[in-house]
Formats: structure tokens, C-alpha cells, sequence
């Protein structure tokens, strides 16, 4: 080739390498011409392990926000750097929760026997790690046989002997300027990190620092998350009834009491209607216990449709309901009341391949007069209305009255017809 041609080439390859071309080709020789092209080929693939680190680095934010795991991280770490830095394990370590001791969190190597092993736990006393803690800065063990001379009680460097390593780069891990962990980029052969491994280290440490803090937020918020779930799933058990879903009856009490308390602040009235299956024995008989268990759960859910905002309604016992109606007056909670009676005899149940015609009957209580705003004296009263609903026919509301009172204490003294079924049923 003519000498002006070899210039020529040299120039080309030159400006191939400046746009980030390293595949031109670079005419060699031992001539001065030659010689340049020899050094102009060294620099092309300096430059082009350069821009592979800086690819692989850059690598290492783009895998973590694909897909937010650290171990896929780790991973690349361990397989795209070992061209640029020696290593024959990666070891991540981690400051655990109590923050005296680190665990080893990760770990790769290119042998088999490990002594450190994922979860191997270090004492801060142990090593080192203390002076690292101090200055935040890398450290090297250049042979590992003449450190553990000096350092024969560490744990740590013992077992990293066993394992036939001889020299270690330590790098801090620091997040928001707090130090979480350390990488160990350790060797079989000795002497073999030198200032040149520094930056890269660092650079490595750097990325993986930011990606370990945000995962670590990462999996408080999904935690939290969890006990928030959990919390509330507990709440719904303490609060509702296992069978039905409505409130149970501790809660609908204490709404009961919150809601009279309201009345009695705010000089407004309160209507709470008494619910009681017709005939249900009847049905667990004639069906067996599970139907009636279907049959229960249609209409506490026919029930909960038919509630309205600010109106509530739970299981007071066995089939016995207890709602907390508005409006207070005696009209509104009538029609409240007969709301509840269709929703439920409009339509037989299906249950267990059949028809079910189901009836409730209701008794209804309200008050506005602050004497007789009283828990027990309103659940009396919707009792009493209730036990002369069923005596005249069921399927039927009844308001309590100061007539209700006296003649359903008459039918009772009578004939003890109906019987209310223990609030425990
Ligand atoms: P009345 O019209 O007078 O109210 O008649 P009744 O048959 O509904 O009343 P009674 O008090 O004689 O019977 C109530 C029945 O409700 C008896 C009890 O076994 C049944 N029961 C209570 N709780 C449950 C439950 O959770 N599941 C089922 N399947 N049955 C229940
Ligand atoms: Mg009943
Ligand atoms: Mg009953």
C-alpha cells in the first residue's frame, strides 16, 4: 500500500473511532506509519473497554427499572464486569435491622466449595469492616494469608482463606450518606487489585447503593400495604358477623349506643327495628341446617340492599335482625320497616334446588323524648312490637305504642306463644 493510502486509512479509522466505531481496520507495520497505527490500535481498544464499562453501568439502572429485583442486578454485575475489574466472587453484604451485624445477602462465584454462605452473619468487631464504617472507603487486602497475621481472630477472612481466596476489594455501599452494606469482589490469585480498579468499583457501588435503598423503600411500602390489608381484614372479623357479612352484634351495640348518644347531643330522634324470621325452625327441618344457613345469608343480604345511607343493620342472634333506621319519626321508620318486610317476601329464595317463600316480621320502636333514649328501653319496646307482630300473623310490622305494651304482656300471661329464641341461638 502507497504511503499516502496508509495515511489515508490511518485518518478513516481515526474518525470511525471518534464516532464510536472500533471495527475499522488499522494498517500495522514497523515503519514510523506502522508504529503509529500499532498505538492508534492499543487506544481503539482502550477506548472500546471504556465505552463496554460504560454500557455495562449504564446497564445496571436500565435491568433495575425493567424489573425492580436486585438478585437480576446483581447478577449482570457479576457477569459483565469481568472483563474490566478480576474477580472470582461477588459477595454483597448488608447492614441488618438491628444494625450490629451484617449478613451476606448475595453471593456468586466461579468455584463450587463456598464457606460463606448466603446468610452468613458478620460481627462489626470481626474485621475491618469497623474502619470502613469510619472513613466510607474502599479497602484492599492484597495477600490474604499476611492479613490474617495480623487479623487472626477474623471469622470473616478465615473463611474466605478456606475457600482459597487471597485477595479482597471491599467497597462501601452509602445511601443518602449512610452506610447499608458492602460488595466484596474478592480473587484466588494475590496482589491483584490495583488504584485502576478503584473507580470502577466505586462507580458499581454507587449504582447498587441507590437500587438497594429504593428496593428496601420498595418493600416497606408493599409491607405496609400487607398490614393495612391485614388490619382491616381483622377489623371486618372483629366488627361482622362470619356467616352474613353484616355488623355482628357487639357492633350494631355500639353503633345502637353511638347513635342514641348523637340523638341525645343533637335533640333528634332515633328508630330501631326488631327482625325475626317466620317460622325458620321449620325450614331447618324441613331442609336440613345448611339450606337454612343459605336461606339466613339471602336475607341478611336482601336486608343490606335494602339499607339506605346513615341506616344500619346486623345480626342481633340466631335469626333475630337489628336495623337502625332514618328517618326517626314513626312514619319513616314504618316504611323503612315495610321496605325491609318486601325486600324479603317479595320473592321465594333459591336454595339448595328450590323455592323457599321466606316471611320476616318486624317490630318497630322510635323515640325523641330524651327519657326514653335508653338502649335497653328501646330494644324492649321493638320487642314488644315484634312479639305482637308474630301474634297477629307474621309477615307484618308493628309500632310500639303504649297500647302495644299492655296487650302483648296480656297474650304472653295467655298462651306463651311465640317463643323468642335465646339471643344466643
Ligand atoms: P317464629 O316465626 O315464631 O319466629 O318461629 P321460628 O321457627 O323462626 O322460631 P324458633 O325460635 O322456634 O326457631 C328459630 C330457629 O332458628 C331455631 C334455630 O335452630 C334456628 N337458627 C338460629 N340460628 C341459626 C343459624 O345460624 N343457622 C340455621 N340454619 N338455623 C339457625
Ligand atoms: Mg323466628
Ligand atoms: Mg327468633
Amino acid at each position: 500500500m502507497k504511503k499516502i493510502d496508509r495515511i489515508l486509512t490511518l485518518r478513516k479509522a481515526v474518525e470511525a473511532i471518534t464516532r464510536g466505531d472500533f471495527t475499522a481496520s488499522i494498517p500495522c507495520g514497523s515503519d514510523e506509519i506502522g508504529q503509529l497505527g500499532k498505538s492508534l490500535k492499543k487506544l481503539s481498544s482502550q477506548l472500546q473497554k471504556q465505552s463496554d464499562k460504560t454500557q455495562s453501568l449504564y446497564k445496571i439502572l436500565v435491568e433495575y427499572n425493567f424489573n425492580l429485583r436486585l438478585i437480576d442486578v446483581l447478577n449482570h454485575i457479576y457477569e459483565s464486569f469481568q472483563d474490566h475489574l478480576p474477580y472470582d466472587r461477588i459477595s454483597l453484604v448488608l447492614l441488618d435491622a438491628t444494625q450490629n451485624e451484617f449478613k451476606l445477602h448475595w453471593t456468586r462465584a466461579n468455584y463450587n466449595k463456598l464457606e460463606l454462605e448466603t446468610g452468613y452473619s458478620i460481627s462489626l468487631a470481626d474485621s475491618d469492616l469497623e474502619k470502613i464504617l469510619d472513613t466510607h472507603d474502599m479497602f484492599i487486602i492484597d495477600d490474604l494469608s499476611i492479613y490474617l497475621q495480623q487479623q487472626s481472630e477474623s471469622n470473616l477472612a478465615k473463611a474466605a482463606f478456606k475457600e482459597g481466596i487471597h485477595s479482597c476489594l471491599i467497597c462501601p455501599l452509602i445511601a443518602t450518606g449512610k452506610l447499608i452494606g458492602f460488595i466484596f469482589f474478592s480473587c484466588r490469585k494475590k496482589n491483584i487489585y490495583k488504584k485502576l480498579h478503584k473507580d470502577l468499583s466505586l462507580q458499581i457501588a454507587s449504582h447498587l447503593a441507590l437500587i438497594i435503598e429504593k428496593t428496601l423503600l420498595y418493600k416497606n411500602v408493599k409491607l405496609n400495604k400487607q398490614l393495612i390489608a391485614q388490619k382491616k381484614s381483622l377489623e371486618q372479623r372483629v366488627t361482622h358477623d362470619a356467616l352474613t357479612g353484616l355488623f355482628n352484634r357487639p357492633a350494631i351495640f355500639d353503633i345502637l349506643h353511638k347513635q342514641i348518644l348523637r340523638a341525645k347531643r343533637g335533640g333528634i330522634g332515633i328508630a330501631i327495628i326488631m327482625i325475626d324470621i317466620d317460622h325458620f325452625k321449620a325450614i331447618n327441618d324441613k331442609c336440613g341446617h345448611l339450606t337454612g344457613d343459605a336461606v339466613l345469608c339471602e336475607i341478611a343480604e336482601r336486608l343490606s340492599k335494602s339499607t339506605r345511607s346513615h341506616e344500619y343493620v346486623g345480626r342481633y342472634g340466631g335469626e333475630e335482625f337489628l336495623a337502625i333506621v332514618s328517618p326517626y319519626n314513626q312514619e319513616g321508620a314504618i316504611r323503612a320497616a315495610e321496605r325491609f318486610r318486601n325486600a324479603v317476601a317479595c320473592q321465594a329464595i333459591n336454595a339448595d334446588k328450590q323455592r323457599i317463600p321466606v316471611t320476616i316480621s318486624l317490630g318497630v320502636a322510635t323515640s325523641n323524648e330524651q327519657e326514653s333514649l335508653d338502649e335497653n328501653l328501646l330494644l324492649q319496646r321493638a320487642d314488644e312490637a315484634l312479639y305482637l307482630a308474630k301474634q297477629k300473623g307474621r309477615n307484618r310490622v308493628e309500632l310500639f305504642t303504649s297500647c302495644t305494651k299492655r296487650s302483648s304482656a296480656k297474650n304472653k300471661k295467655k298462651n306463651k306463644l311465640p317463643t323468642q329464641p335465646s339471643k344466643n341461638d
